[in-house]
């Protein structure tokens, strides 16, 4: 985006990135198309020689991912943007471009369970090792760093327990040490959260969680300085995990309402977990938006709100959460987040049922806890639908 960075994030979701064709449509087309077509011999050779700019093949670029790139680059404040095929696949080409055999990654214990999979049990068989150290202990990460330490890897808030890592004082410890700092923006977005600008060298997304917004399709990026991007692009477009034009289109539609979806999304989350935090039966709430929090001012200072997701530990343990789950008639019983319909996840037995007993003990994730997306429904009728469960515990 040229001069984009001087406009507000409302209107670069709307705007940012868009190229009209000969027929000048209003809304973005969608380019379903595997390759194009050259006008001659020697423009095909200037194409593949990369002499010329252009599309060839749409595993290497296509003008409706190219949209959604530029979209969300200028969202994030960031030079330029690589979008993948899911969540996973922009962190696995992230590792994959910039790190090599004997590298080192001191990751947060509290990032999603698939990246905790990928960095601590596929990544060592390729010569990489990870390291994970407690989300908010910066002394923690301090120590965990190696000489051959390349990447500090960090998702804030953690989920679900919505703990918050200071992003600036990461990427200053990384720097120190001449590593980089890569920030899963996942549950903020850069409408609540731009880690770029607080110091991070990259940024991963899951576009399938709140930039698409309504729950449609798998997407991920990379999103950070051009130079670092491009590595990423590089490996990408050989190994193949590029995002489909289709889902490229969907996703621009959801960054449309993105800011809109956010605030609200955010707002209707404080409200009930201002509500949960007055339910005798409900024991704690997690949620940055809370005075309560214990990282409340942190949040404050590097988020635009609480966000969307909040967490609470019911009286009781596993029966007494499953008493709230079972009698919810409007929540969705799904461990996706992200969506505008409110989804209820009872962690213990679900996102982090293969944990031990005593791992889940000591990553804080009770029997009695639940988590709640807070999707775009009236505030009281989602209290309504949690407040018949906890009656009966
Ligand atoms: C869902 C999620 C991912 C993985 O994204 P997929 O699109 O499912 O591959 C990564 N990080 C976070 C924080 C997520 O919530």
């Amino acid at each position: 985006m040229s001069d984009g960075d001087k406009l507000q994030a409302q209107t670069l979701a709307v705007r940012a990135g868009q190229v009209r064709s000969q027929f000048n449509e209003h809304a973005e087309a969608l380019y379903l198309t595997s390759s194009f077509v050259f006008e001659n011999a020697a423009q095909a050779a200037a194409r593949f020689s990369g002499d010329e700019a252009g599309n060839v093949y749409s595993r290497f670029t296509n003008p409706t991912v190219s949209v959604f790139q530029e979209r969300l680059a200028a969202l994030e404040g960031a030079e330029a943007c690589v979008a993948t095929a899911s969540g996973m696949s922009a962190i696995l080409s992230l590792v994959m471009a910039l790190c090599s055999k004997g590298d080192h990654i001191v990751a947060s214990s509290g990032v999603f369970g698939a990246t905790q999979q990928l960095l601590g049990g596929i990544m060592p068989r390729f010569g990489i090792d990870s390291s994970f150290v407690g989300q908010s202990e910066l002394a923690e990460w301090a120590a965990a760093i190696r000489p051959e330490t390349k990447l500090l890897f960090v998702e804030t808030p953690s989920n679900p327990l919505t703990a918050i890592a200071d992003i600036a004082a990461l990427a200053e410890l990384a720097h120190a040490h001449g590593a980089l700092l890569v920030v899963d923006n996942c549950f903020c977005t850069p409408i609540l959260q731009q880690p770029l600008m607080l110091g991070a060298d990259l940024v991963v997304h899951s576009a399938t969680k709140y930039l698409d917004g309504q729950g449609r399709v798998l997407g991920g990026a990379v999103v950070g300085p051009k130079a670092l991007v491009d590595e990423v692009y590089k490996f990408l477009r050989t190994a193949g995990p590029s995002l489909s034009p289709f889902n490229a289109w969907v996703l621009q539609k959801g960054l449309e309402t993105l800011a809109i979806r956010m605030q609200a999304q955010s707002a209707g989350a404080l409200e009930l977990a201002r509500w949960l935090e007055a339910q005798p039966r409900v024991e704690r709430v997690y949620y940055p938006g809370l005075p309560s929090h214990p990282q409340h001012e942190l949040a404050m200072r590097q988020q635009r709100s609480g966000g969307a997701v909040v967490s609470f530990e019911v009286c009781g343990g596993r029966s007494e959460a499953w008493t709230v789950v079972d009698h919810c008639r409007l929540l969705s019983i799904t461990a996706n987040l992200g969506d505008v319909k409110t989804t209820l996840t009872h962690p213990a037995t679900t996102t982090h049922g293969r944990l031990s007993a005593e791992q889940r003990a000591a990553a804080g994730i009770g029997e009695g806890l639940l988590r709640v997306a807070v999707g775009l429904e009236a505030v009281v009728d989602l209290q309504n639908d949690l407040a018949r469960g906890l009656a009966l515990i």
